[in-house]
This record gives C-alpha cells, structure tokens and sequence, in this order.
C-alpha cells in the first residue's frame, strides 16, 4: 500500500485492520519492537529535536493519530511549481482547500491516509490483537486511581485479554517498574507517561525487558478511557476539531489551562506554518 512522507517521516498506510494484525504477528516474533503515534505536536518537535526525531526514525510503526497528521499528509502530496512567486501562492492556496477538504470532503482526505486512527480506539485494537495471540500486555502510566479505573473497563470489553501487570506512571519510573516488568514477562507493553518523557523511557529500557516485543508510547489513552479527558461531543470529533474542545473545556487533565494553550497554539498555527515552510523547500 505504501508510506505517506512528512518530513522525513514514513508513515505506513495502515487502518485497523492490518494494525490488529501486524500487533498479533510481532508479538509473537523474536524481534523487540516499537510504536509511537504521531500527531501534529510530534511532528513538530521532531524538527525541534534531533534526539526525538531519531527516536521516530527507528520507530517499527508509525501511526497517524490527529488530523493535523492527516492534513499534513494530504497537503505536502499536492505538487507545486518550481516558479518562486507561483510557489508562494500556490502554496498557501494549497493550505486552504487541503484544510478545508479535511473538514468538508473527508473522503478526499482518507484517500492519502485510510483513517484517522484515534489513540484510543489503537490501543483497543492492539489489545485485540495481544488477546488473539495469547500473549501478555503490561499497563505502565497515569495516575493510580485512573490506570485502575481504566483496566476494570478494559478487562469488561477484552476479558480474555491477559494482563501481565500494571504500574502507575507517577510514584517511580525505575528500577522498581522495571524489576516488575521483567518479573511479570508481557510481550505487549503499552507506556502512558506523556511525550516525549514515554518514548525516551522506552528507548532506555526495552533491552533490560527482553520478554517484550511491542512497546507502544500510549499518551493520555487511559485518562479518556477511566473518563479523566471525557471526548467531544460527536458532531465536534467529526469535525476534526476534538482538540481544540479539549483544549479549551477539558477537565482533570495532566495539562490544562495556560499550558494547553500553548500546546494548542503549537499544535495547530506553528504546525501549519512549519509545514508550509517545508512544502517551499521540496523541488517537486
Ligand atoms: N503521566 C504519567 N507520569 C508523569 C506525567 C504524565 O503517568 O510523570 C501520564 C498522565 O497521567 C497521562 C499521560 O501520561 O495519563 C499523558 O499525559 P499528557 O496529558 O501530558 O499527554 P498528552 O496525551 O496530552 O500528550
């Protein structure tokens, strides 16, 4: 099926499906493996952070998470001359009619990336995979009373899903998480610390826990699932602009108020013109 490109990013064109399947395959492999999900803030701070970015680069799946990924994707596969003041139009026509398609004409938008995978509904699918396989998952972040909440929830919706474990992401990140990581033996571990804090954890980890195959940096899954970041409502989500309803109402979040802001601020007009700044300087 192919990648999708943004910056130097491969994003494989993935839906449900064939991530259900890739997650049963490799947990079952010999390989150790790693997950991110991308979204507009990630794309961002890889061409901030050489450390990160390299981190993505040898990520084994990359999954788009956030429509500013899918508008990304579409826009930055639109050709654009090589006349420099044509160039500068076109490009911030392009911007607009991408941008709005992704509001207006969703279709055109799931021709260049299949879906908009939200990071919950992929840690569902992964966790359907880990129970087809027969192997372990190990739950490692949020708060105590959050992570508990929402393994009670999961267990009602997988109850054949065999859970190795599970550990807070606040009262220790070490030695001790790890001792029972290796204790317990999952294939499937799945790292809700915040980013990037969670995909640096993982990268200085993961060759201390050789029973793992997969490790997924999850982000805030578990507070949405144990109801912490209630969703949008649906005619919102549809819209594509659950974030910034989150930004702005979301409650009992690790980040609200002022500092959500600025992320919303990053997330959406730095992200654009960033990638407006890259289309300029692709030759074709
Ligand atoms: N988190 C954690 N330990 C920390 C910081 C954050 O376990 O030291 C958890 C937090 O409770 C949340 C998740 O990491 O469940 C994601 O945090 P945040 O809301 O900052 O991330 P986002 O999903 O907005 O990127």
């Amino acid at each position: 099926m192919g990648n999708v490109k943004i910056f130097e990013l491969e994003i494989p064109k993935n839906n449900f499906a064939d991530i259900q399947e890739w997650t049963k395959k490799t947990l079952l492999g010999s390989k150790q493996t790693t997950v991110a999900k991308i979204n507009s803030e990630f794309l961002l701070r890889s061409q901030k952070d050489a450390e990160f970015k390299e981190y993505l680069l040898g990520a084994d799946l990359l999954i788009p998470d956030g429509a500013g990924v899918l508008w990304a994707a579409t826009y930055l596969r639109l050709p654009i001359t090589k006349y420099q003041v044509l160039r500068q139009i076109q490009a911030v026509y392009q911007m607009i009619w991408t941008g709005a398609s992704l509001v207006f004409r969703q279709s055109y938008a799931k021709k260049v990336l299949p879906a908009r995978l939200s990071g919950v509904e992929v840690l569902k699918t992964m966790l359907a995979g880990c129970q087809e396989s027969g192997q372990t998952v190990y739950f490692f972040g949020a708060r105590a009373e959050v992570l508990s909440e929402s393994i009670t929830i999961l267990k009602k919706e997988f109850p054949k899903l065999n859970i190795a474990g599970s550990h807070d992401g606040y009262s220790d990140k070490g030695a001790k998480v790890v001792a029972d990581i290796q204790r317990t033996k999952p294939q499937l571990l799945i790292v809700a610390l915040g980013s990037p804090e969670q995909e640096y954890w993982i990268r200085d980890n993961l060759a201390k826990l050789p029973s793992v195959k997969v490790a997924v940096g999850e982000g805030g899954s578990f507070d949405y699932i144990a109801g912490a970041g209630v969703r949008a409502p649906k005619l919102i989500q549809k819209l594509g602009v659950e974030w910034l309803w989150r930004g702005l109402f979301a409650k009992n979040r690790t980040t609200t108020g002022p500092h959500r802001l600025i992320r919303i601020w990053n997330a959406v007009p730095v992200f654009i013109a960033h990638v407006v700044k890259y289309k300029l300087t692709l030759t074709k």
